[in-house]
């Protein structure tokens, strides 16, 4: 007899769901709101709540911004079916495949680059960006290790950054909002230096007094501190926080300063999200070490890369260990690696800067009529990303099922619903974005909206 038992047919998806998974960040719960995807398409989810009724949805959110080319796109759909004929997966311990050296070429020829600066020059590929961060802070640790300071073992974080979940990376995000007392015993203990001025509101003197604050703890901590963390010009899911160009450039030469090395995760702003193809890029600087996910396979699997330079590159290679400690089972899947390297051509083919400036147009006026609401505190646009930051936390399920009734999917964290929409929403559908976000907050949030 089978194991598996038929479930009782009057049990819908969303039921049966509940009763066996887990989701992100959520209890193991019977009252979990959810929604069934039927279907999706360019930028459309076909949606069916827990009675049964369907509803059309644009996606805001890019599946949490990494379908940036649109749901069965034909190009990445090709890629993956004609990879599928070949072979899904090999090992990558003594094996290579075409897929893997195509990306890591066409990811070194489009990664940051700049005279005077370090060249990247080295790909690790990873199996999701979490991973690949904490591919970066364990070369970091064995590249100061191979250059005689073996002490250099912590990072210099910053406060706001949002780096991943795995334990590594848990240990440089926000030590207060990133869920560092949950695990006191896990997290490696790091340096925070205070959040950056905000972009919008930054003058000369509150950079030079952070440039001041960064430069203290480098040069309190600096025998201690293998590298710097942190996310280029937009915090993501740290709060949809974006900074000047300016403070980049600061963390640059402090870490020069001190012999560390600067890490940028682009794993949220990567593949042209803030209106440059990297975020780094905004500030004419190079990191050591690069990480790149969510976007890397147009959202379709899987997948993340850690770039380094060949000075580090070689210095690991020749250090006590001889080798990059680090090999995931599924490095370098060969079905996700094809797909990136489809996404990758079409960004090669420069539309999406087109695209980028058109949604931070339309996101930029759009949710402009948010500001007048009691409950915004500010609407922040950068790139293809829009922000309305709340007074008060969101009323996540309310604003969910509100901006649903208007035909948007969005995901509310904290005090922050934004639209990460992908680079193919037309004006209208970015139009449309922006009014179901203005219209969810209002309704849910600001007695003015709802009277
Ligand atoms: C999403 C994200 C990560 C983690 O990537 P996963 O693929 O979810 O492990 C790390 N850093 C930044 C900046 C991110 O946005």
């Amino acid at each position: 007899m089978s194991p598996i038992q038929p479930s009782p047919i009057q049990q819908s998806l969303i039921q049966r769901d509940r009763s066996v998974l887990w989701h992100p960040y959520a209890p193991a719960s019977d009252s979990l709101p959810l929604w069934q995807v039927g279907d999706a398409q360019g930028i459309r989810l076909q949606l069916r709540d827990e009675a049964g009724q369907r509803h059309e949805v644009v996606d805001a959110m890019s599946s949490w911004w990494s379908v940036i080319h649109g749901y069965r796109n034909p190009l990445l759909d090709a890629a993956a079916k004609r990879q599928l004929a070949q072979f899904s997966h090999v090992m990558f311990g003594g094996l290579t495949h075409e897929p893997a050296v195509e990306l890591a070429e066409l990811l070194l020829a489009l990664a940051p680059s700049e005279p005077g600066q370090p060249r990247l020059e080295r790909v690790f590929l990873a199996d999701s960006g979490s991973v690949s961060v904490e591919v970066a802070l364990k070369l970091a640790v064995q590249f100061q290790t191979a250059s005689g300071r073996p002490r250099r073992q912590r990072f210099l974080s910053i406060r706001g950054g949002y780096h991943g979940d795995t334990a590594a990376a848990m240990g440089v995000c926000d030590p207060v909002d990133g869920m560092h007392s949950a695990f006191p015993g896990l997290l490696a203990s790091n340096v925070f230096a205070p959040r950056p001025p905000s972009a919008g509101m930054a003058n000369p003197e509150d950079i030079a007094r952070w440039k001041d604050d960064v430069a203290r703890l480098a040069s309190a901590h600096g025998d201690e501190l293998a590298g710097i963390i942190a996310e280029p010009i937009l915090q993501g899911a740290g709060g949809m926080f974006i900074y000047p160009a300016e403070c980049l450039r600061i963390l640059r030469d402090i870490a020069n300063e001190h012999g560390l090395l600067l890490i940028l995760d682009e794993i949220a702003t990567g593949f042209g999200r803030t209106g440059e193809l990297f975020a780094a890029q905004h500030a004419g600087i190079v990191p050591d070490i690069l990480c790149v996910g969510k976007a890397l396979t147009g959202g379709y699997l899987t997948l993340a890369a850690m770039l380094c330079t060949g000075e580090v590159a070689r210095a690991v290679s020749s250090g006590p260990a001889g080798a990059l400690l680090h090999g995931p089972t599924f490095m370098a899947n060969p079905l996700a690696c094809a797909v990136a390297n489809a996404s990758l051509k079409i960004l090669d083919g420069g539309a999406w800067r087109e695209d980028v400036a058109r949604i931070e147009t339309g996101l930029a006026k759009g949710l402009t009529p948010a500001a007048a609401l009691d409950a915004v505190k500010e609407v922040r646009t950068i790139g293809a990303v829009g922000v309305l930051e709340l007074r008060d936390a969101v009323d996540v399920p309310a604003v969910t099922q509100a901006a649903i009734r208007h035909g948007v999917w969005v995901r509310p964290f904290r005090n922050l619903v934004y639209a990460m929409p992908p680079y193919i929403s037309t004006a209208s559908e970015t139009a449309l974005i922006a009014e179901g976000m203005v219209a969810a907050v209002a309704e849910v949030h600001d007695r003015a909206g709802s009277a």
